[in-house]
Order: structure tokens, then sequence, then C-alpha cells
């Protein structure tokens, strides 16, 4: 349903991404790990259109998206959640979240009152402003206003980064919710054990290659050990 075939990636110069395949069915869930610097992120830029590519290394229903504007990828169905949560400041939870809605595509799951249900304590805290929040309660709301258009994949940059680890926890016992509703997700996750306790399938990046595709459940220590540091 999303897939990357031989996907580069570089900034001016220096190349982030070396040739990266990767398949995402529709409504799985994918880990991607790896150290700092390994890709990551740049795989979810040039998925969302941030990073522009030649058009058939990123395919979304087998049509070439990867130099397509990210407003347009939005539009398809696939959402992100970014890095560092960046939530509009001035404006209150409800208006965080109803932004999101206004790309919205056809009828969904996803609405106010099933963010509300998902994340009871964003009801409660509705109209303070999105600045005012704890970093895992923004963390929820940047999560909600990715769920308003209804997504058919959910890309989730390393949502448990500088939280402690309760809020952790709350944080991704949404994600099986969020599975339920077929939504596919992918979790990009320096906290291993997090990402692999949601994840169907992990792939382990490095140095901007990918180094392991395994079910998240086979997997074991050593070979995340190998691909994640390399060497021996
Ligand atoms: P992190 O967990 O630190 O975000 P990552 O796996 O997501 O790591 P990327 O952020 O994708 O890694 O970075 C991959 C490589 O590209 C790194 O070497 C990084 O320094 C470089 N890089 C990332 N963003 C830029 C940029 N805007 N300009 C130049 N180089 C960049």
């Amino acid at each position: 349903m999303l897939e990357t075939r031989a996907l580069t990636a570089a900034y001016g110069q220096f190349r982030a991404l070396f040739g990266v395949d990767i398949t995402l069915a529709a409504g799985e869930t994918v880990a991607i790990i790896g150290a700092n610097g390994a890709g990551k992120s740049t795989l979810l830029r040039s998925i969302t259109g941030v990073l522009r590519n030649a058009p058939d290394m990123v395919l979304h229903r087998g049509e070439p998206i990867g130099a397509l504007p990210p407003e347009i990828v939005m539009r398809r169905g696939i959402a992100m959640v970014p890095e560092g949560r960046k939530l509009f400041p001035s404006l209150s939870v409800e208006e965080n979240l109803l932004i999101g809605g206004q790309v919205r595509r056809a009828p969904g799951p996803w609405s106010l009152a099933a963010i509300y249900d998902l994340f009871p304590i964003l009801q409660a805290k509705r109209l303070a402003p999105g600045t005012s929040l704890s970093g895992g309660q923004q963390q929820m709301v940047a999560i909600g206003r990715a769920l308003m258009s209804n997504p058919e994949v959910l890309l989730c940059d390393e949502i448990s980064l500088g939280l402690a680890p309760v809020v952790i926890r709350d944080i991704y016992a949404a994600l099986p919710a969020i599975k339920s509703t077929g939504t596919a997700v992918i979790v990009v996750e320096q906290d291993i054990a997090r990402a692999l306790s949601v994840a169907d399938r992990v792939y382990c990046m490095m140095e901007g290659r990918v180094t392991l595709t395994a079910p998240a459940q086979g997997v074991t220590r050593a070979e995340i050990h190998q691909a994640y540091f390399g060497g021996a």
C-alpha cells in the first residue's frame, strides 16, 4: 500500500539515504529503529514530500508520489506526527485538533469525540492553549491532530522523545486502538522495546541503509544489536 523503492535522499552534497526499500501493508504497524543519524527522519520526510525525490522512489497504492508536495501527500491520506509536536502555540487544544480535520479525507473513524475517547485528558483541557500542556499532553494533541484527517497511514516520528516512561506508556497504549480502526502506522523510535511492543514488523536502519527487516515478535536481541551497531 505504501512502498519506497531504492529511495535515495541528500542534503546538498551529503547523502543521507542509499537505496532504502520498505513496504507497509494496509492496516499494518511497522517500527523503524536505528541510532541517531541513521536516516529515519529523512525517510519519513521523503514519504511526506518535505524532501522530494524521483517520483517512483515512493509509491502509494502503486502510484508514484515521490515528487509530490506535502499538502498533496496529506490529502492522499498520509499524515505525520512530527518530531517535536509543532502545535500552533496561540490556539487551544480543540482548535489544534480542528486544524488537522481541515484536510479531512472522506468519512472515517476519527472525530473530536473519538480523539477525546482516545485521550480523555484532552477533553478536560480542550480550551487550554496547546503550549500550556505537559509534553505528553502536547504529544497527544499532535497525534490527535494527525488522526483528525482520517489518514490511511499515520507516520509517528519519535513520539516518546523527551517524555517520562509513564507518559510514554500512556501514549503507546493508544496505538492498538488506532490500529484497530484499520489505520496503518509507521513508528520511528529509538526506544526499541517500545517500538517492538506495538509493531508487526521492524526495520533497522544504519547510516542511510536498511540493515534488518524482521517480524517484531520473532526478532532476537542479537539480530537487532548487529543491525543497529554493525560490526560483529
Ligand atoms: P535522529 O534520531 O537524530 O533524528 P535519524 O535516524 O532520524 O536520527 P536523520 O535525521 O534522518 O536521522 O539524519 C540522517 C543524516 O542526515 C544525519 O547524518 C544528519 O546529520 C543528516 N541531516 C539530517 N537533516 C539534515 C539537514 N537538514 N541538513 C543536513 N544534514 C542533515
